[in-house]
């Protein structure tokens, strides 16, 4: 990897809600690892920058500073139970918080910003770096296909029309020909059109292609067909992923709720690791199934579970517990859990993160998607890589649960799905070395672009 001397400083914003503010910070430290020079202001709230900064141990990266900008609140604010209405308030306040926390980190490094990294949710970082005449650089946290759907949103929208006919396969779309209209996310479909995240999305959709580069936490390899035909919609598309094998690595979790130890006592791929995200949460009834499949069909599992203990069935907690048959933690150590040799099947909500954290684990997945890109993410899984299936009927019920823990733990399939997600992760660690397409993307990041001599052609 080659090493900059250069004095920039960059301004970094941050979508601060669910898993967003972890990639961009990881694509940060990356950065900072190769330009030690560059200084960075890394805008987010209060909340979500004191627990980031501790979790990414950022202990030796003193050019990486967090600035807490206003969450847009009112200050007669009661949280209602919409879990949108806080992002609606941020949003709207966020180009003017932004521009008052550079301002300030401005005054206090001494050094104008020179380049805008941001989530690319984040599309009004577009009109914000236009005005600065500075580089913008959008990070997608999710994977190649969502990325094209939101490029392609009008092409969609007028394809689809008004009919709302879920059914109908996406084949006017290149590599797209096994999607449905009901895999796309809300705001693209028939429904949610006029939602904040859904207006959000058309925007960034449109303004993607005025940034100087857009990165992606993904590697080339995963998903080349569509990979290609982004190159097409943008200056730059730069693949800078997966961020948790990018160096530098984050330091192993020591507290880990006893998990790793009681993994050790298992045999290979043969225990269920179950997860649906910092969001989603399976409902009641779909929850009590999948705690009677695991229990009916005795499969070994660890529950990371976020949510009401009353709605598992009677005495499951008690019986996990005396029989050892599984573990429910509060929260666990996710990738290195994945990483352990007797995890066999991951139960997802199809997160990306987690379907990376899966990929570079090597175990095949188990599919319950909820919203936004994880039912594109899931389709991806089940018909294009062949390393995940999805639940019989989208949603849980104790049957259903019980084929798929069966298929992926015990049967043909999911030994042909572990062997083809081995070369899947095989690509991943080939791109995060010295010669690799992440290695090469990030090198031109940083010296065309955030160490740039003068400005490029394309701005
Ligand atoms: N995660 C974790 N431990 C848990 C649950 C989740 O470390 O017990 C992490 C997981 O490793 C992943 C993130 O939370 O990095 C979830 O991100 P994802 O994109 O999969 O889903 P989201 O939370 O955005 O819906």
């Amino acid at each position: 990897m080659s090493h900059k001397s250069c004095s920039q400083h960059v301004a970094v914003l941050v979508f601060p809600f669910a898993s967003h503010p972890s990639p961009l910070l990881l694509f940060v430290r990356m950065i900072s690892a190769v330009a030690p020079d560059v200084k960075f202001s890394f805008f987010s709230l209060a909340k979500s920058n004191s627990s980031l900064f501790t979790k990414c141990n950022i202990k030796g990266f003193d050019n990486i500073k967090p600035y807490d900008v206003w969450d847009g609140l009112p200050e007669s604010y009661v949280f209602s139970g919409n879990p949108l209405e806080p992002i609606d308030f941020f949003l709207k306040a966020a180009p003017g918080s932004f521009k008052k926390g550079i301002a300030e980190a401005e005054a206090e490094i001494g050094h104008k910003v020179g380049c805008l990294i941001s989530d690319a949710f984040l599309w009004f970082a577009c009109d914000m770096a236009e005005e600065m005449q500075i580089p913008w650089v959008p990070l997608w946290t999710s994977g190649q296909r969502p990325l094209f759907i939101h490029v392609a949103n009008d092409v969609i929208k007028e394809k689809l029309g008004a009919s709302g006919d879920k059914d109908q396969t996406l084949e006017f779309l290149p590599g797209f020909s096994a999607f449905l209209a009901s895999d796309l996310p809300g705001g693209i479909s028939t429904e949610n059109l006029g939602s904040p995240i859904a207006v959000m999305m058309h925007k960034m959709g449109l303004k993607l292609p005025r940034a100087t580069a857009v990165a992606i936490n993904s590697f080339q390899d995963l998903d080349l067909e569509v990979a290609f035909e982004l190159k097409k919609k943008f200056h730059k598309f730069l693949h800078v992923g997966p961020l948790t094998l990018t160096p530098p690595l984050l330091p192993k979790i020591s507290e880990d709720n006893g998990c790793l130890e009681w993994l050790g006592n298992h045999k290979p791929a043969s225990v269920a690791y179950i997860s649906f995200g910092t969001v989603a949460a399976l409902p009641p009834h779909e929850l009590a199934a999948l705690a009677e499949a695991l229990e009916e069909g005795g499969f070994p599992f660890i529950w990371s579970f976020r949510g009401n203990e009353k709605d598992f069935p009677e005495g499951f907690l008690e019986r996990t517990k005396q029989n050892g048959n599984g573990k429910v933690v509060p929260w666990a150590s996710q990738t290195q859990i994945l990483n352990n040799a007797c995890v066999g099947v991951f139960v997802t909500h199809c997160g990306w993160n987690s379907i990376l954290e899966s990929i570079t684990g090597g175990v095949p997945m188990i599919c319950r998607p909820f919203k936004a890109d994880q039912p594109l993410n899931m389709r991806t899984l089940e018909a294009v890589w062949k390393i995940g299936v999805g639940v019989e009927g989208g949603v849980v019920t104790k049957s259903g649960a019980m084929k798929a823990l069966q298929l992926c733990l015990s049967s043909k399939e999911g030994k042909e799905m572990r062997e083809r997600i081995s070369v899947f992760k095989e690509f991943a660690e080939e791109a995060v070395k010295s010669y690799g397409r992440t290695t090469e993307d990030l090198n031109t990041l940083v010296n065309e672009i955030i160490c740039r001599p003068s400005k490029p052609k394309w701005l």
